[in-house]
């Protein structure tokens, strides 16, 4: 889950300028997006910040801890987060409709990408395929009641899943092709030029999931999803996500990440991989035996 936290952070500040907020900077174009590409270029930069994405998957990965109910816990840590009020440019780390469900009391049925960008720690959790998915569509439904929406966060944890497992790249992108009809057959250059920005779940995760395929390592893979514009910081948060599992995160890249992170958010991480350390130790025991 720390993948996808870098990933948001690393994503943040790009997102702003691609948003097109006149109050920043404009629009990147094609030159500005693949300078990320250079790694002269540091990861992190002054304009980095946490966001919505790493906020709400803290708190699926808090439900986790806790056993509890996932619904309690995105509203509890949206709630906080809210009051803490606007981000460093004026705005809310939250997208309107997930303020307005915040604010309400009902399911919300968003397709957006906001079920995708939260759902790693399930999938890291879990050992097997049942309750990775029983527990993605509890931690998708309460806001995102959607099929697009649920679907994305399906294929991000079986993603995740086929990585933890070490299957190939080629068995993982027919695997999830085949499964959610989704077309992973994208050009690199091609979406630098052309791709546009949307927060719909079914524009991003297919990509962010091709980014991880044709990535090298951890910090090609956040440096190509900058690369492609978009919703910079979610889709650097779900392909962090998976590619954590599959490459590692570099010691260079956890220390410099730690400076961004609020103090409740690493209390919380650290917890959740002690506790998938002593569900592995408990693993081995049982095995042993
Ligand atoms: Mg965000």
């Amino acid at each position: 889950m720390l993948g996808s936290i870098i990933g948001d952070i690393v994503g943040s500040s790009y997102e702003v300028l691609e948003v097109n907020d006149k109050r920043i900077k404009g629009k990147r174009d094609y030159e500005d997006r693949i300078k990320i590409l250079n790694s002269n270029i540091t990861l992190f930069n002054d304009d980095s910040s946490y966001t919505d994405d790493s906020v709400l998957t803290t708190a699926v990965a808090d439900t986790l801890l806790n056993n509890k109910n996932y619904e309690y816990y995105l509203r509890k840590y949206g709630n906080k987060e809210l009051k803490l009020g606007l981000d460093k440019y004026g705005r809310s780390r939250f997208g309107k409709g997930f303020i307005n469900w915040l604010k309400s009391d009902v399911q919300g049925i968003s397709y957006g990408n906001g079920s995708a960008m939260r759902i790693a720690p399930v999938a890291y959790y879990f050992d097997n395929l049942d309750d990775i998915y029983k527990n993605a569509i509890e931690a998708t439904i309460p806001s995102h009641n959607n099929n697009e929406a649920i679907n994305g966060a399906l294929a991000v944890c079986d993603t995740i899943y086929l990585a933890k497992n070490k299957y190939s790249k080629e068995e993982i992108k027919n695997y999830i092709e085949e499964k959610y009809n989704y077309n992973l057959n994208f050009d690199l250059e091609d979406l630098q030029k052309n791709y546009t920005f949307s927060s719909k779940c079914i524009d991003t995760v297919p990509q962010a999931i091709y980014i991880f395929l044709i990535s090298n390592d951890f910090e090609d893979a956040i440096r190509k999803s900058i690369s492609i514009g978009g919703d910079a910081d979610t889709i650097a948060c779900i392909v962090g996500g998976i590619s954590e599992t599959y490459y590692g995160i570099p010691d260079n890249i956890k220390k410099d990440v730690q400076k961004y992170i609020p103090e409740y958010m690493k209390s919380i991480i650290s917890n959740f991989y002690q506790e998938l350390e002593l569900k592995n130790n408990n693993k081995i025991f049982k095995k042993e035996l």
